[in-house]
């Protein structure tokens, strides 16, 4: 049985920056750091039938990925008083909004699908990307880990870390769709890959993480 589809908005923030609006399962969605909360917030409600937010995915600590969520956060639950917004991020960078703090390998059930979420120090020590395996084709969400040709810069990375080689960006080839933070590397196009991060797909693979 083939994998059930989801649907990735891609929501232009700040100057060059993208947030994601991720539609799981019909009506259902989670955002990757929304961190622009009148531009996010105004996209929601352009839609024709804006979906309820469940999750707010957090790659890392910085203002300009984890500093809309306390806004979002107040804005949407008067809007959906029966499911409160649980906010994601790396247990290292767990900051006051934090609901689910999570570490590698963690798994988060979102409807038919199964987000792993894989800790990636390099940009940050606490660094998360998010890998949403059951997908058709698997995506994941790499902040400022990784984009297109590159990576974030390594503000924290530690020597021998496992984000050494997280600097090639080569192209996944259709087996992994990529979607990074900054555009600077990618022009308009936040499709990215790399050897680290399918490295890191396969471990999850192979620990059967994704859940297929
Ligand atoms: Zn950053």
């Amino acid at each position: 049985m083939s994998a059930p589809p989801i649907s990735t908005e891609i929501i232009p923030i700040l100057e060059d920056n993208y947030a994601y609006l991720v539609t799981y399962t019909p009506g259902y969605a989670f955002l990757v750091d929304p961190a622009d909360p009148p531009l996010v917030l105004e996209f929601l409600q352009s839609l024709p039938t804006p979906p309820v937010i469940t999750h707010i995915l957090t790659t890392h600590k910085h203002w300009d990925h984890a500093g809309g969520n306390k806004k979002i956060v107040e804005a949407l639950t008067p809007t959906q008083p029966s499911n409160p917004i649980s906010v994601v991020c790396g247990a290292l960078e767990s900051h006051a909004t934090t609901t689910l703090p999570c570490s590698d390998n963690d798994a988060i059930a979102l409807g038919p699908h199964s987000v792993t979420c894989m800790h990636t120090p390099a940009h940050t020590n606490g660094h998360m990307c998010y890998y949403v395996g059951t997908a058709e084709p698997p995506v994941v969400f790499t902040g400022d880990c990784m984009f297109k040709g590159g990576c974030g810069k390594f503000f924290e990375v530690r020597e021998g870390g496992r984000a050494a080689s997280c600097g090639r960006g080569e192209t996944v080839g259709g087996e992994v769709e990529g979607r990074g933070g900054w555009s600077r590397v990618v022009g308009d196009d936040a499709e990215v890959g790399g050897e680290a991060l399918v490295a890191k797909v396969r471990e999850a693979k192979d620990k059967g993480l994704h859940n297929k």
